[in-house]
């Protein structure tokens, strides 16, 4: 047991015990308030014993570390967070930063919790300097005491903490923190702890949202992932709290009898009255990183360790989710479950397509352009070291014919990269007949870190129809917006993405070859890595379209390959068989009429 640094008289000016914790403090001086916790009184760490080493985790002796909480509801994790401010406040004065989704949020954190916390220790509240009127405790956004204090600021205006340095950052309820446009919230307030190296603490909490978009997740992701673990109270195998192991019986939805947890060890089923026992710390209970190594701390808490929240109330909810889903399709229910109850993160049910066998899917062409084909056009997507180039062939009702895939390597912005895409770009595709086919028109993405490169290179390549595009994921935007291009008086279009991809992903889930059939040649480039990155993309119940996957350039480039037919105002049903230009060898050529005879005349 520590000293406790008050009684050693700080305000002696000796310093405080360095070994003194986060924990014994909230143990030595916090009271709860009914205004902030079902449970008023003194606070024991013993009720909520995982609690301790996430606060210790956060005191003075792990200077330098961030500590990342992913829980589900009813574990005490705001007063953890209230715990670690008020010890700093009190026992090692320094700069704190408590940042919060919004501004309300942050108002309600001072009234509710801080301000009442700070009242209940008379020792930090006589260290206070004053607010507006002598009543306040502070000002509503700011606690100062001598040698630093508490700045409250809030995610959506990084106006409110951008400026500010504190070694102590706490962001709190992560998932409501939305992105600004000026990066990233999350990078932005973790290098607020920048100037204190070895002496700062992130402490990041929330309860999770979506996968994949979930603030929490990612940063649970980049830590050693901590789960409690406790002694089975038969075999005393360690074990962990984790939704499939719970055991309990329903009839149409309405649980039945008692919810148990079973060993995976031995199998028997524990009743929740043991819970308490299994998790106090002095019969062996303990955090086990199921990452070990990583520099950061993570833990997991799902509300099955709550003190205060029953697992038969947690089963009953289960049980109402899934009712809700099986009678009404409605996943909302057991979208809040898994986030608040069993705290992670939930997997979308995305709509999409998979092709998870190449070889059902590929087919040997008769030459490199099917006679089918009336037109062929390229999509390019530009990478910082590469271009990856896409050449599709249309034919009449709808049907493609993907010709080659081909990645060009060096960096879009020099010379010699763009001569080599050039080079490509010129090269001619051999028809059934002998005669060769070149294509007739490429969209080239601008959007990226080469952007003005290739605004650049489109420029000097108009008469070769190359047009720079910026793709919209905008919902309505529409496939083909000619603005951007009338307004600079240069070949850039935006390109509505989501329709061309609704489009797209509708004609690759039919699976007879005919009308809007996609058709794939089998070629060593249209591999199993293709066709992942051509189906990289799932559309949410939101109707836009999320990534599943790191790589999307496929898409990306069939997406463009698609784009160039509206930018041409070329309709490939009236399309007839291409020409073969007399005297130009085989080289043929596609005749394009244009719907809108002006439209072309403006390039
Ligand atoms: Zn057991």
């Amino acid at each position: 047991m520590s000293i406790n640094p008050i009684l050693k008289g700080v305000s002696n000016g000796f310093k405080p015990d360095p070994r003194y914790t986060v924990s014994e403090y909230a143990d030595d001086k916090r009271i709860l308030t009914s205004e902030s916790s079902a449970e008023p009184g003194r606070w024991r760490t013993s009720r909520v014993p995982f609690a301790r080493e996430i606060m210790d985790a956060c005191s003075p002796q792990n200077g330098g570390s961030q500590v990342k909480v992913m829980k589900g509801t009813q574990i005490g994790g705001s007063s953890i967070a209230d715990n670690i401010v008020l010890c700093y406040l009190d026992i090692y004065p320094c700069p704190i930063l408590y940042i919060l989704p919004n501004q309300d949020l942050a108002k309600g954190t001072s009234q509710r919790r801080i301000t009442p916390a700070i009242r209940n220790i008379p020792t930090l509240e006589e260290k206070i300097l004053g607010g507006k009127s002598k009543k306040d405790i502070g000002e509503m956004f700011t606690k100062r005491i001598p040698g630093g204090g508490v700045t409250l600021g809030w995610s959506n205006s990084t106006s409110s903490f951008r400026s500010f340095s504190a070694r102590i950052v706490i962001l709190d309820d992560v998932d409501g923190f939305g992105e600004f446009g000026e990066g990233s919230v999350m990078a932005l307030g973790k290098k607020r702890a920048d100037a204190f190296p070895t002496s700062s603490i992130i402490y990041i909490n929330s309860t999770p949202t979506y996968s994949g978009e979930s603030n929490i997740e990612k940063e649970y992701e980049e830590s050693d992932q901590r789960e409690y673990f406790m002694k089975c109270p038969e075999c005393s195998e360690m074990i962990v709290f984790r939704w499939e192991l719970f055991v309990f019986d329903h009839s149409n939805y309405v649980l039945k009898g008692e919810v148990k947890f079973s060993c995976i060890h031995c199998g028997t089923l524990i009743s929740e009255k043991k819970k308490a026992h299994m998790m106090s710390e002095n019969n062996g209970a303990r955090w086990i990183p199921q990452n070990e190594g990583h520099e950061h701390r993570g833990y997991l808490i799902p509300s099955f360790y709550s003190p205060w929240v029953t697992w038969e109330k947690i089963a009953r909810e289960y049980l109402e989710a899934v009712k809700m889903i099986k009678q009404k399709g409605d996943e909302q229910y057991m979208q809040v479950w898994q986030n608040t109850r069993n705290a992670r993160p939930f997997i979308k049910k995305l709509a999409g397509v998979d092709i998870v066998d190449r070889n059902s899917r590929v087919e040997v062409y008769s030459a490199q352009v099917p006679s089918a084909v009336k037109i062929i056009t390229a999509g390019i997507d530009t990478q910082d070291d590469r271009f990856e180039i896409l050449v599709l062939g249309h034919a009449h009702n709808g049907e493609l014919f993907v010709i080659d895939y081909a990645v060009i390597m060096g960096d879009p912005q020099f010379a010699t990269t763009q001569k080599e895409l050039d080079t490509y770009l010129n090269k001619k595709f051999t028809r059934v007949d002998g005669a060769l086919m070149k294509i007739e028109g490429t969209a080239i993405d601008t959007g990226g870190h080469r952007s003005k490169d290739i605004d650049e290179y489109v420029r000097h390549r108009l008469p070769d129809r190359i047009f720079g595009i910026k793709g919209s994921s905008v919902k309505d935007a529409p496939t083909i917006n000619k603005t951007m291009y009338q307004l600079t008086d240069r070949n850039l279009v935006s390109v509505g993405t989501i329709r061309i991809k609704d489009n797209f992903y509708a004609k690759l889930a039919i699976k007879e070859a005919g009308v809007n059939f996609v058709h794939f040649p089998d070629i060593e480039v249209i591999n199993k890595e293709f066709f992942n990155m051509l189906t990289s993309e799932k559309r949410d119940d939101k109707g836009l379209y999320v990534p599943i996957r790191k790589r999307n350039e496929a898409i990306d480039c069939m997406v463009y390959a698609i784009a160039v037919i509206d930018i041409l105002l070329v309709n490939v049903d009236t399309l007839q068989h291409p020409l073969i230009h007399i005297g130009e060898a085989e080289m043929i050529e596609t005749v394009i009429k244009p719907i809108q005879d002006n439209y072309m005349d403006e390039f």
